[in-house]
């Protein structure tokens, strides 16, 4: 009864959606990573995107005005990492927030003298746990191009790590995964990358687990071939996660 009418109200949106299939190609051939797609994977990526607009909302802030090709951008990267999955991937927040370039951002901490330290870093983007996703334009308009960068990509897969609370590199599994081996293979790889940088992976990602995660995950979308070379073993669970095989060419 339920999935009856969540997908009398998805068809709903998709029937009113403002984007044509025609647009939506147009906009995914700037995208360079989505050309191993095929057709009716790029046309359910088209329909996420879709609804993934009716769920988001996307404010430009300072003055940044959202384009059609910033919404749809910004949709059809975020969308790739749940393509196999579901948009419930995204559930608990809503908002995304977009700066022309990076941002500062203020942070302010109390040490354990009780001393307030005020401290001010500039960013391409950053994801808040049940709160918005903000990113930098200059960034992200250049995600996708298969230089093993992607601010979307890394902004949203630390929204699916916070799926089960604060980032830490483990999400939810899949129910045929074992999340001991998750555990293990992602730990394995991040105590190896402390010591040992890798071609192809952002030093970034030695930050912590979450960074990891999310840095190895823009190189799975982007350069699959150099997750491959560095850490085989954290590739495969990658692709048992996401249901996808990014080096797997067009059926
Ligand atoms: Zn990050």
């Amino acid at each position: 009864m339920f999935s009856i009418l969540k997908d009398w109200r998805e068809q709903r949106v998709l029937d009113k959606s403002q984007f044509t299939h025609s647009d939506w190609m147009l906009a995914a051939q700037q995208i360079p990573i989505l050309d191993r797609l095929d057709e009716s994977e790029l046309t359910r990526l088209f329909e996420l995107a879709t609804l993934f607009l009716d769920d988001k909302s996307i404010t430009g802030a300072k003055d940044f005005s959202i384009t059609d090709g910033v919404r749809q951008a910004i949709a059809l990267q975020a969308c790739l990492p749940i393509l196999n999955l579901s948009l419930e991937w995204y559930a608990g927040w809503s908002s995304i927030i977009i700066y022309s370039g990076s941002y500062t951002s203020e942070s302010i901490t109390v040490d354990e003298f009780g001393i307030v330290h005020k401290s001010q870093q500039h960013r391409s983007g950053e994801a808040w746990l049940r709160g918005p996703l903000i990113l930098s334009w200059k960034d992200a308009k250049h995600s996708g191009e298969r230089d093993g960068h992607n601010v979307v990509i890394h902004e949203f897969v630390h929204k699916l790590d916070m799926l089960n609370g604060r980032a830490n590199g483990f999400p939810p599994m899949q129910a045929d995964m074992d999340p001991v081996t998750w555990t293990e293979t992602m730990e394995r790889g991040y105590a190896d990358f402390q010591q040992n940088p890798k071609a192809g992976l952002d030093r970034y990602g030695a930050t912590n687990p979450a960074e990891f995660f999310a840095v190895l995950s823009e190189v799975f979308f982007e350069t699959p071939a150099a997750l491959v070379d560095a850490y085989p073993e954290i590739y495969e669970i990658m692709v048992k996660f996401f249901r996808q095989n990014p080096l797997e060419s067009k059926s």
